[in-house]
């Protein structure tokens, strides 16, 4: 046993967990052991970094956070935890497009799953990879490049195709960020001007409960010279600091009330300090194309007294279509419904399957790092390019190393 993931529903079945302090060593590792799997920071919800064998962190390979100016491209070791590797990128006159909600989190394990942050214009972390070294079954390291034939394969793996080392990240100047929270947007503002919403700052993210009143707060970051609106489509500005959970204190948010910071300490919601978010609970999400935004919200809300009482918040985020095969915003601009549960583990599992119906007409994908019950058939439907995914996975890892139960259930692969 190697302990539990953050949130602590799962305890991993891995018989070890292996921490190699060089690619060298990493390489006899994967080469020795029959069943590998990647380990990152933990904070999946569901089996996706589980395994029968032994479990592999990166965390002890040399750090590194090397900057490319010409290329705009800065080149990390995968295991750094997004939080390391900002300020020193910063320090250097550099910032990445976007942050998820949290920058607790590994590099390898979020582009792993398609991890996003929020903005109509931001593709997800996963979209700003340029380049890859990874370890194979046979134990030998393997460079991609943005371009390779497979490649955007690759990126979005679900740890199926082997120990990622390094990852090459496009980079942009570093840029000051302001966030404005505003309370109370309406579900009728909301059917009214979701795009112009979700268009108004860098990023937009809305929170709800699924109650009648609609959004109870909306947080806004901006380039810190935009001026942001006195009325937010009928919403007020926030007088005060807030957390998405009108309980929780703002002192492990992000700060707000326009106050200018640097990028990597606003566009995530919850400060690297902190333990983010509430603790005790789990979470699902689902990604829905842009034009079935609306419909989507109504079939949630249709299930709204289902819901609430095994919800903490919900929150809607936009984000930018890639091409990555198995990215949840694969080929299409997208809105993320995301639900923060109540540790209610029997409750939210008997719910699952309802939500997945609601939204499956609405061509939603799940988020792979979080709790939902699509089958084969639903995500083979979602996924154009998964079926090239799954030939992939047997070409790079044909004695299956690193499958696992989770995923090869989701990927139909025996
Ligand atoms: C409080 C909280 C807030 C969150 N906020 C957001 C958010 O804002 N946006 C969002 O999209 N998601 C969010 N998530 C989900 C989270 O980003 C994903 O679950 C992410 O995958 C976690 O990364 P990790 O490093 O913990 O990976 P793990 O959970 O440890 O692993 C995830 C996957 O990555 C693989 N992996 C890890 N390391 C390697 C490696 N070196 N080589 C190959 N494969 C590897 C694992 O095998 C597994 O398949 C949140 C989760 C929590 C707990």
């Amino acid at each position: 046993m190697t302990g539990t993931n953050w949130a602590g529903n799962l305890t991993y079945g891995a018989s070890a967990l292996l921490e190699p302090a060089s690619v060298d060593e990493l390489c006899e590792v994967v080469a020795a052991e029959p069943v590998v799997r990647g380990l990152g920071s933990r904070h999946s919800f569901n089996r996706i970094a589980d395994t029968s064998g032994v479990q592999v962190s990166v965390a002890k390979l040399p750090a590194l956070v090397e900057v490319d100016e010409s290329a705009r491209e800065v080149t990390v070791s995968a295991g750094l935890r997004y939080g390391e590797l900002v300020e020193e990128l910063d320090r250097a006159g550099w910032a990445l497009h976007n942050l998820a909600s949290l920058p607790h989190i590994s590099v390898a394990g979020a582009i792993a799953t398609g991890t996003h942050g929020s903005g109509d214009h931001n593709g997800s972390l996963a979209s700003s990879v340029a380049a890859l070294e990874l370890v194979t079954g046979d134990g030998s390291v393997l460079t991609v490049r943005r371009g390779d034939t497979d490649f955007a394969g690759m990126v979005v793996s679900l740890g199926c195709l082997g120990i990622v080392t390094k990852v090459t990240l496009d980079i942009v100047p570093t840029f000051q960020v302001r966030q404005d929270v505003y309370e109370g947007v309406s579900w009728e503002s909301i059917a009214a001007n979701l795009d112009a919403i979700t268009a108004s700052a860098y990023s937009v993210s809305m929170f709800t409960d699924w109650g009648d009143a609609g959004a109870g707060q909306a947080w806004l970051k901006s380039r810190a010279d935009v001026t942001p609106p006195a009325d937010f489509f009928g919403a007020a500005p926030a007088t005060r600091e807030l957390h998405p959970l009108p309980d929780e204190s703002a002192e492990f948010t992000t700060k707000q009330l326009g106050a200018p910071g640097v990028w990597w300490d606003r566009l995530p919601h919850f400060r690297l300090g902190f333990t983010p978010s509430n603790g005790e609970e789990l979470q699902t999400e689902y990604l829905v194309p842009r034009f079935h935004a609306l419909a989507a919200i109504d079939a949630v809300r249709s299930l709204a007294p289902a819901i609430r009482p095994h919800l903490f918040v919900s929150e809607l985020r936009t984000i930018a279509a890639d091409d990555l095969w198995l990215s949840p915003s694969h080929d299409l601009d997208c809105l993320a419904i995301h639900f923060t549960w109540r540790m209610h583990v029997p409750e939210v599992t008997a719910l699952l399957p309802a939500l997945d119906d609601a939204l499956s007409p609405y061509a939603a994908r799940p988020h792979w790092g979080k709790v939902f019950t699509s089958d084969r058939d639903r995500l083979d439907a979602a996924y154009p390019r998964i079926a090239e995914f799954r030939s992939l996975a047997d070409r790079l890892d044909p004695t299956g190393t690193f499958r696992n139960e989770q995923t090869s259930g989701w990927l139909g692969r025996v």
